[in-house]
C-alpha cells in the first residue's frame, strides 16, 4: 500500500480499473480473457497483458498465456472492495441528485478517495436510504436553492 496524502493506493488507479473489471468479468463468465478486458476499457492488447503480467507478479490473479484469468484470494477480495466502492459512489451521486453522468463520475472519484472520506460517503448513503423523507427534504432544498 502507498500512502500519499492520506489517499490510499493500494495499486495505481489504472490497475485498480483493471481488476475492478477483472473482477466483474468473473462474477459474469466462467472464463475471463484478455480479449474481454481490452474491450471492456477500450485498451490494446498488450496494456492489458503489461497490467495482467504486473498484477500477477503482486499474487492478484494467476495467469499462463493464452489461456483464461483466475483471480487469487487476494484479489477476489480487493476486487470486490473496488466494485463496491464504485457502486456505493453511483449511489451517492443519484443520493444527492446530482445530474452528472454517474458512471463517468464515480470512475473520475473512485481512485482519489481516503478511506475515512468513502466510509463518511458510504454512512451518508446508508442514512439517506433508511431515512428517505430526509433525502426528499435534501432533494427539495436543492431544487428551491437553485
Ligand atoms: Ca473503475
Amino acid at each position: 500500500m502507498i500512502k500519499k496524502k492520506g489517499v490510499v493506493l493500494i495499486l495505481s488507479p489504472s490497475l485498480e480499473d483493471y481488476l475492478e473489471e477483472i473482477y466483474r468479468f468473473s462474477q459474469n463468465k466462467v472464463e475471463v480473457r484478455v480479449t474481454d478486458i481490452a474491450n471492456k476499457l477500450s485498451v490494446s492488447l498488450p496494456s492489458v497483458s503489461k497490467a495482467i503480467k504486473t498484477l500477477s507478479a503482486k499474487g492478484y490473479l494467476h495467469y499462463e498465456p493464452y489461456q483464461s484469468l483466475h483471480l487469487s484470494k487476494k484479489g477476489e477480495k480487493l476486487g470486490e472492495f473496488l466494485v463496491e466502492r464504485n457502486k456505493t459512489l453511483q449511489e451517492f451521486l443519484t443520493t444527492i441528485g446530482s445530474e452528472c453522468n454517474k458512471e463517468k463520475e464515480a470512475e473520475a472519484m473512485e481512485h482519489y478517495l481516503s478511506q475515512p472520506t468513502l466510509e463518511a460517503i458510504t454512512s451518508l448513503v446508508n442514512f439517506f436510504r433508511e431515512n428517505s423523507k430526509y433525502q426528499d427534504q435534501f432533494i427539495q432544498f436543492k431544487e428551491d436553492d437553485k
